[in-house]
């Protein structure tokens, strides 16, 4: 299983965190320790293991800490953020834009995937983007590697190139882009020639293939059970061609995940896709949150991020409960809480993120709205004016009628709309300990 031992090793350290009261030096320090060691134990590459360590520690140390969490759920969201940095921050798509059709150059050594690669993006980009592929054996050293790119393309129903061994690799790349213009094909695959090792004669073919076909992508394949092997030929792959992405293959066989982890700081180039086994459809594009997620979803470690992100942030948590103290809530506000409650489930667990309103939320029970109810009021508040968001006591009837004929709700579903706002905002007052100075009891609506 992919980054088995990782997950294994860092959930350990998450645990010593636990029952600690605070972030200090020392037990950050101990802890960073163990995290160092079980990255470089998944085979990280050194350098990236030592930059890692330190921004976390900077992190952990440092004011970007919230305070509502526990110490080890603050480690556990930092490391988590720092792993989605490490796998390429956020998700890398191919970008075919420009030139129809778009060219797709595969590159790699011998054995890291490129035929079988080069396969499974024609059937991905032919089921996931509609597109027409066109694809290119142009290892002509290998015979086998023709027959086997050309069967892959009978099985998916992909045209293919007439290679034979006897052609040169440019003229074959150069006939096939003309010949893919022809049949109507909105992107090419190039699946280039490996050797066992980086040799001079190779690069020189792979960048005249370059120069000819001037390919949107120019994908390095390798072999993630080589691990620091992968990310060194991928440098001196991308040092000759700039090459604009990687794709990992035999992820399923990795369970350190060293080059995955290495490859973006190192190269600079993300992974775009990971190959998770010998069948055409088994290949996921890369996403490194969920990746990361991966790496620290066992045990109870997930729901901790979850929570840790979906906490409100403190100074956003403070103007809420002054405006509830001063009842100046309005629907403007209950809507942008309504979205995120949206994506938390409940009234119920969102009030419980707001300091303090774990008892209301008990208190207000009966107000649970099911999702569908959810999406109506929020039809309703969409059809307010901005003002009448901020100042709900502007809604008398003829606004009230304007606002149902709007959202598609009756009149009398606005008002209850208006009627539950009102005994909200007054049980969120009480519960803040609000009115007692200022203004007596509530605006009309
Ligand atoms: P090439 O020489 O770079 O074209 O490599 P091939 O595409 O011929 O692949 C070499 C071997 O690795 C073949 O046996 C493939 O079936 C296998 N292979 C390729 N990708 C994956 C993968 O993601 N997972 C596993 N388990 N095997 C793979």
């Amino acid at each position: 299983l992919v980054f088995e031992s990782l997950g294994e090793r860092l959930e350990g350290v998450f645990k010593r965190f636990r029952g600690q009261g605070k972030l200090t030096e020392e037990n950050v320090g101990e802890g960073l320790r163990e995290v160092r060691l079980a990255l470089l134990e998944a085979d990280v590459n050194f350098k990236v293991v030592k930059d890692f360590v330190d921004r976390v520690r900077e992190k952990s140390l440092g004011q970007e800490v919230m305070k509502s969490l526990t110490p080890g759920q603050q480690v556990v969201k930092i490391v988590h953020e720092e792993l989605v940095g490490l796998l390429g921050g956020s998700t890398t798509e191919l970008d075919l834009r420009g030139k129809t059709p778009a060219g797709i150059m595969m590159v790699g050594l011998q054995g890291s995937g490129k035929t079988t690669s080069a396969g499974k993006i024609a059937l991905w980009l032919r089921r996931e983007k509609k597109m027409k592929p066109y694809l290119v054996p142009a290892d002509v050293y290998r015979p086998a590697a023709i027959d086997q790119l050309t069967k892959l393309a009978g099985q998916i129903g992909v045209p293919v190139y007439p290679s034979t061994p006897d052609m040169n690799p440019v003229d074959i790349c150069a006939d096939a882009l003309s010949r893919a213009r022809e049949e109507g094909c909105n992107v090419i695959l190039y699946d280039t020639a490996g050797r066992l090792h980086i040799d001079e004669p190779l690069m020189e073919e792979l960048s005249r293939i370059k120069d000819k076909c001037a390919p949107a992508e120019i994908l390095f394949v390798a072999d993630a059970m080589t691990g620091q092997d992968a990310v060194n030929v991928a440098k001196s792959f991308d040092e000759r061609l700039d090459i604009s992405g990687v794709v990992l293959t035999k992820m399923d066989g990795d369970a350190r995940g060293g080059a995955a982890l290495s490859i973006k700081s190192v190269t600079g180039k993300a992974v775009k896709f990971v190959g998770l086994g010998e069948a055409l459809s088994e290949m996921e594009v890369f996403h490194p949150d969920r990746i990361a997620s991966r790496i620290l979803g066992m045990g109870d470690v997930m729901t901790l991020i979850e929570k840790a992100q979906t906490t409100i942030d403190e100074d956003e948590a403070k103007a809420l409960q002054d405006k509830m103290r001063e009842a100046s809530f309005n629907f403007e506000d209950f809507r942008v809480q309504m979205r995120r409650l949206k994506k938390l489930g409940s009234l119920e667990g969102l009030l419980k993120l707001i300091p303090g309103m774990g008892k209301l939320s008990q208190q207000l029970g009966g107000l649970n709205m099911p999702e569908k109810e959810l999406g109506r009021v929020e039809a309703m508040i969409d059809s307010m004016t901005r003002d009448e968001r901020r100042r709900p006591e502007l809604l008398n009837k003829s606004r009230k009628a304007r606002i149902a004929k709007g959202s598609g709700a009756t009149v009398a579903e606005v008002e209850q709309l208006c009627a539950n706002f009102t005994q909200m905002r007054a049980m969120m007052q009480n519960m803040m300990g609000g009115g007692k100075k200022g203004k007596k009891g509530l605006p009309a609506m």
